[in-house]
This record gives C-alpha cells, structure tokens and sequence, in this order.
C-alpha cells in the first residue's frame, strides 16, 4: 500500500452499524442494505459480504452493472434496483435473477411478459419515478393488469424529506398514500412492502416489512440535525501525508489565483491529494486536516492532485507525517458542513484512484 492518499474502512464498524439499526427496527422489519454508488464509496463487494455475513439477505442497487457485480461475487438473496434499466439488459436481468423497479406503466408495458422479478415503485409526493400515488385506482388497476406479466416482489415509495422534522407531515402522508394504495392490492400478498431509507426508518413509525438502510449503515447522519443511535459511527476515514514542509513569509501568496495572502510569517505544509481525488475544491480556504491532532487550515485553492495547509500552530509536525482529511473529530459530516455539501456527496465522490485499505477495530488488515 502507497501512502499517498488512502481510505481506510473499518469493517467491524459497518457490521456494528448494521446490526445497531437492525436491532433498534420493528419486529418483522427486515434491512435492505443499499450498495448503490460502490457502496457509497466503502467498496461494494466487500460491504455486501460483510452485511451478508452479517444475516442481511437483501440488498439494492441504482443499476444492472452494480446489480450484476453483486451476483459474481457470490451474493445471494434479493438485488432489487431502485431506478432505470434498459430494455437491452432484459436477458441479464433474468440469467443475474435480479429484481427490477418498474417506474411507470410505459415502462411495465415494456418489460412485460418476461417472467422478471419486479416492483411497482409508487411516486407519493417525491415526483422521481413511480405510478402517480394519489390516484388510488389508477394504481391498482394498473398493479393488477400487471401482475401475471411479472414475478411481481412487491411495492415500494420513497420519502424525500424524513430526516428533518419540519419534513414530518409530509413524509406521513407520503406513508398514508402508499398505504392505501398497498392496502388496495393486499389480496395478492406481494412479499416485499417498503418506504423507508435510513431517516425513515428510525424516526417515522414504522410501516411495512423492510428498510432501505443506506447513509446509517456507513455511520452518517441523513441530516446534520440527527441524533444517530449510539455505538454507530463512521466506517471510513480518508488519509494522506505530508510531502513538504516550507516557510512562507508575510505578504507571499499561496496556490493557484494568489487567493491566500500570508498575513505572517507562516509553515505550510504541502499535503499530496486534490480535487482528482474528489477532495473538494470547494474547501479551498475553508476545511481543515488534522495532522498530530490538531486542525491544519487549508490555505489557497485545493489543486488536482495536492493541496497547502498552514502548520504554523502544529511545530512539531514533520515530513511524512500523517494528515486525517477524514476521519475522529472530522467525519464527513463536518466536512459537508464546510464544503456546503451533503455528507452522501463527500464520500461518494473519494475517487477510484484512491485505495481503500480494509481494517478491523483491532487496526488488522482485512
Ligand atoms: C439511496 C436510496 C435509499 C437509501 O437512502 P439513505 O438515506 O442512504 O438511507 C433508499 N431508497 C432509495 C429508493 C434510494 O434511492
């Protein structure tokens, strides 16, 4: 492993986390894991078999490759993608045993009669994908033309605003529209009946039989404003070096478009991870590293493959020294806080040039 610019993921951190939320939901809820996005950066195959491990028997996916990823590395159980397929990918779909959402009913129409595993997504207020919710009828109708046409799996919606409290009485009313129409279509007994993502789960009441547990299981908050249960915690911290140490004196400008001026006499440190990274650049002037436990403010624009931080305040650090980009007392949370991003952003964006090294609590490579 290069020490260049490296995350590292915890992996007993993603089983505790997984199995802290899968402990606080109803009885007869079950925990899709959602691995769309590489795992939302953690690495899929490896989150998938951990959870795996774990008892989870579910998970979701965005699309066929990630979906089809999941099947030749031997996970088993349901993959359920959330969003849009190709029709060209129909014979995958059938030979990956993979489950499909079915976005209208054009798109039903399309894919019928193949014999696919399928669920009706259900649009209750997020305008995204899905039969329109607030036509009750119209739903059931269309669930019932369809239901020989599929191996239809069940029915799903999703809330678009259940991690904030001011989002409460929609995201109930999101909750009562698919009731209804699910409640409409119970005769067929459809297995799998399901609205809620990682906020949801935690802080609607509950309903239906599965929760869609992203951002929680990587140990983040949906919303700054959250209280995560205790015991999760972040699983992946983001790390990189210092390859040189300078002295800057007052008045010298640092980095692209002079936009730092040293206001004294000041020891930068040059930290070898940029923007190619996915390090965003807009923390240029405004994010902080932690070398020797204390913050490094960054100083001028955050480069493609390297970024300057003021150590004048850190005198013992030195070349070689590690730098925490993410990681104890700055998880991507705060980062997102700063970048004016969300925390899904800040890890889904680490780039694939990055490596990702996979330890345990005991720091044992995994
Ligand atoms: C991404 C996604 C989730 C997971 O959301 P989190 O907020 O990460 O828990 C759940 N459901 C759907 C439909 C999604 O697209």
């Amino acid at each position: 492993m290069l020490r260049r610019s490296w995350v590292e993921i915890n992996t007993d951190t993603i089983k505790r986390n997984y199995s802290i939320y899968k402990s606080l939901t109803a009885p007869g809820q079950k925990i899709m894991a959602v691995i769309k996005a590489d795992a939302y950066g953690h690495g899929d195959i490896r989150t998938a078999r951990l959870v795996q491990e774990a008892g989870c028997t579910d998970f979701a996916v965005s699309n066929i490759e990630e979906a089809m990823v999941l099947r030749r590395a031997g996970i088993t159980g349901q993959i359920l993608i959330l969003g849009y397929t190709p029709f060209s990918a129909i014979d995958e779909l059938k030979e990956y045993d993979i489950t499909q959402a079915l976005l209208s009913e054009e798109y039903a129409s399309q894919f019928a009669g193949h014999g696919i595993k399928a669920q009706f997504a259900i649009d209750t207020g997020m305008n995204r994908i899905g039969l329109d919710g607030s036509d009750i009828e119209a739903c059931e109708r269309t669930i019932r033309s369809y239901k020989n046409s599929f191996e239809l799996t069940g029915l799903f919606t999703h809330l678009c605003v259940a991690d904030t409290k001011e989002g409460d009485a929609f995201s109930a009313g999101q909750i009562e529209r698919f009731k209804s129409v699910a409640n409409r279509v119970s005769d067929l007994r459809l297995p799998y009946i399901h609205c809620m993502n990682s906020a949801g789960g935690m802080r609607m009441p509950p309903y239906g039989n599965l929760v869609r547990l992203g951002i929680i299981m990587y140990g983040l908050k949906p919303d700054p404003s959250l209280h995560l249960p205790a015991g999760i915690k972040p699983a992946l911290s983001w790390k990189s070096v210092i390859s040189m140490i300078k002295n800057v004196r007052t008045g010298e400008t640092i980095g692209y478009g002079r936009t730092f001026t040293a206001p004294r006499d000041m020891r930068i440190a040059t930290i070898p991870t940029g923007y190619a990274d996915g390090y965003s650049r807009a923390l240029s002037n405004k994010g902080h590293v932690i070398i020797r436990g204390k913050q490094a403010p960054i100083t001028g624009l955050v480069c493609m493959d390297q970024m300057m931080v003021d150590i004048s305040d850190i005198p013992d650090a030195r070349y070689e020294d590690e730098a925490t980009l993410l990681g104890e007392g700055y998880d991507a949370n705060d980062m997102a806080l700063s970048a004016g991003k969300i925390c899904y952003e800040i890890i889904c964006d680490i780039s694939k040039r990055v490596p990702r090294l996979y330890i345990n609590d005991k720091n044992e490579k995994q």
